[in-house]
């Protein structure tokens, strides 16, 4: 028998091995002059004026012209400014207990930026996700936490992500890199649809877009490839499923609440100390915004939102919800004002540099200087002015 149980059971150990997200991500943390050069959103994020979140605050609610509106936002935004990133619609109906039998439109917009030289389904996928419909009531209802801030904020990294990545891959490309697990890295942006309850939260009443994404997901393989076919469908390319919810009140307090992935929640608040450290963020909480770094805050109670079906699907997750829940949740008082805006600002600045971290930058730039040093000394003359100063090791 060619599987004895030893051999069969190394075999799936490195299996495991290679498959955990540490084996794709060799970290090497952002260098105290690239945290400096993350920037703030700014009046970009202002509830009243800022073109990334004044658009979202109205009501949204699947089914209205709200929806639509938001929809046409995020697309118009990722089109004029971030033409690079795929966009991506996935549809779905269903019935509500509000609809009357009517089948409501549901869509989730899926906005990707991958290294140019991959093939569909070859990448793996840092993806970030907040949901941007409201609720149905009470009527007028805005979820400026729930969650128009936290997909504000998404905007806000794509750009920064965007700046920095794209001479990167073009680069990369030009010298033949690629094609490695570590360096086929990209990022998706999901923005999902549905995820309030219409009457009730129960197991069919929410988690409308969720839902409909990771069932498909789940089911559609990527097309086969020769070299390249680790990931069998675009559930499988997910190397880390970070959900925002609930943001934009002051002093949130948010906990590890899952132990397989406490490593990257230690990642994120190692930056967000880092960032404190260095003065770079507006908010002065009396505990950081991720204060479980040991895991012992002992409020670890699964909460319901719109992971639970790519969980299902084996995804790994890092949950991004305070505990407790904002006091103005569910509540009219959940609008533009009620926000804390330095704490809005300084989230936005987290989840980027987490992004880029993530996205191996440091690792990548070492890399590519490396590669630049080796090619100049065979006196082919490249051009490297295009190099911020923030990229330089400390
Ligand atoms: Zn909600």
């Amino acid at each position: 028998m060619f599987f004895l149980l030893p051999s069969s059971l190394s075999f799936l150990s490195a299996l495991l091995l290679l498959q955990s997200p540490h084996a794709v991500t060799s970290y090497k943390s952002l260098s105290e002059s690239f945290l400096r050069a993350i920037p703030s959103p700014g009046s970009d994020i202002d509830p009243l004026t800022g073109p990334l979140l004044a658009p979202i605050l109205i009501p949204r609610v699947p089914g209205t012209p709200g929806q639509t509106k938001v929809q046409h936002h995020f697309v118009n935004l990722f089109r004029s400014e971030l033409p690079n990133w795929s966009i991506e619609w996935q549809n779905s109906t269903a019935r509500t207990p509000i609809s009357g039998g009517a089948e409501l439109p549901f869509a989730n917009l899926i906005f990707r930026r991958e290294p140019p030289w991959v093939k569909p389904g070859q990448a793996n996928l840092l993806t970030l996700v907040a949901h941007y419909d409201s609720k149905y009531q009470p009527e007028g209802f805005v979820g400026a936490t729930d969650s128009a801030a936290p997909c504000a904020m998404l905007l806000h990294v794509a750009r920064v992500v965007d700046k920095h990545v794209q001479r990167m891959y073009d680069e990369m490309q030009e010298l033949g890199e690629g094609g490695s697990v570590e360096m086929d890295m990209g990022i998706q942006i999901l923005l999902l649809d549905g995820e309030e309850a219409f009457e009730k939260w129960t197991e069919d009443d929410s988690l409308y877009g969720s839902r409909a994404l990771a069932q498909q997901w789940s089911l559609s393989p990527n097309p086969p490839s020769a070299k390249f076919y680790k990931y069998r469908t675009p559930m499988s390319q997910i190397s880390l499923f970070l959900l925002l919810d609930l943001l934009g009140s002051p002093s949130p307090h948010v906990p590890s609440y899952f132990p397989t992935t406490h490593w990257a929640y230690q990642h994120l608040s190692t930056i967000e100390s880092r960032m404190r450290a260095l003065q770079l963020l507006e908010s002065s909480p009396s505990t950081p915004f991720l204060p479980d770094m040991d895991r012992t805050t002992g409020a670890h109670a699964a909460i319901s939102d719109d992971h639970l079906p790519f969980m299902g699907g084996g995804v790994e997750v890092l949950h991004v919800i305070p505990h407790p829940f904002p006091d103005v949740w569910h509540s009219m008082e959940d609008d533009g004002q009620h926000l804390d805006m330095p704490t809005v600002r300084d989230w936005s600045k987290i989840v980027a540099a987490f992004a880029l971290e993530w996205l191996d930058m440091m690792e990548k730039i070492a890399k590519w200087i490396k590669a630049m040093i080796s090619l100049k000394q065979t006196e082919m003359s490249i051009e490297i002015e295009w190099m911020p100063e923030s990229y330089r090791m400390d």
